[in-house]
């Protein structure tokens, strides 16, 4: 399942290569769960429109669209917006690639692009989804990687909820997944059952910058390997990243040599370090 940074390394590969060009066709597949909108409806609204710009809001990856201009002219720039959203499930991958290139089975979408090329979606378990939308998409939660500190202390107050599950929360921050979570909390020394209102200032002001780096860091090492995800050669799957604590049940702390333990939150598989986090 693609976190927040894995999202943001695919928006911003396809930003650089489609933003300011034209859709000029719309394919779409006949699946009906891949659309959350009707796939008229979609085909419609691309056709013709431009894309300004792809970028990230939660997990979902946004294109902001201006619309072919239609009404009359009033000597205002009265060009009209949507937005084209992509939501990417478990296995979702959004290919730019020259038309001549074999269509892989389980594309769902296949937009032409004035610059030559074609927007791809491709979705061999189809959890991704597709929709549009005339109002700018703010997700349901907060901004994790902007947030500011009084608000991210304000977002747990009262919360009786272990952190771990309060960090995966989607209406409190939206894009946090079970990685970022587990490694947050062992940056920030924070063990994952703590009930997340009792949480003093300093520890949240840890957790706060704890997740903003681990996001960030995981944000930069996608950036280096961008092409992987969006260019239609490039190899399937997602970067692995140097873990302290998530999927390494048994193994030495990398800080204190415990062995790492694993418990289940909220019906999700915990990592955490019982000496490194209090
Ligand atoms: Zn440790």
């Amino acid at each position: 399942m693609p976190e927040l940074p894995e999202v943001e390394t695919v928006a911003n590969g396809v930003h650089q290569r489609v933003h300011g060009q034209t859709i000029t066709g719309v394919e779409i597949s006949n699946n009906p769960q891949t659309f959350k909108s009707p796939p008229d409806e979609i085909a419609d609204l691309l056709t013709k429109s431009r894309i300004d710009r792809v970028h990230r809001v939660g997990k979902t990856i946004v294109a902001d669209l201006t619309l072919p201009y239609t009404g009359k002219k009033t000597g205002k720039n009265t060009s009209a917006t949507a937005q084209f959203l992509i939501h990417l499930g478990m296995t979702g991958r959004l290919l730019v690639s020259a038309p001549e290139t074999p269509v892989p089975s389980h594309t769902h979408a296949i937009l032409s692009l004035s610059g030559g090329k074609e927007l791809r979606f491709v979705d061999p378990r189809r959890f991704g989804r597709l929709s549009v939308s005339h109002n700018a998409y703010t997700g349901p939660g907060r901004e994790p990687l902007t947030i500011s500190l009084e608000d991210f202390i304000a977002l747990f107050r009262n919360r009786k909820t272990p952190i771990k599950a309060a960090l995966l929360n989607q209406s409190l921050l939206h894009g946090v997944g079970n990685i970022y979570a587990d490694e947050a909390l062992f940056h920030a020394g924070i063990r994952p059952r703590r009930q997340a209102g009792r949480l003093t200032r300093d520890e949240l002001t840890r957790l706060r910058a704890a997740l903003i780096k681990v996001l960030k860091h995981a944000i930069k090492l996608g950036g280096s390997s961008v092409s992987d995800y969006v260019d239609a050669d490039g190899v399937a799957g997602f970067f692995q990243l140097h873990h302290r604590v998530y999927s390494r049940t048994g193994e030495p702390c990398r800080t204190c040599s415990t062995p790492i333990e694993r418990i289940v939150v909220g019906g999700r598989s915990t990592h955490f370090c019982p000496t490194c986090q209090k």
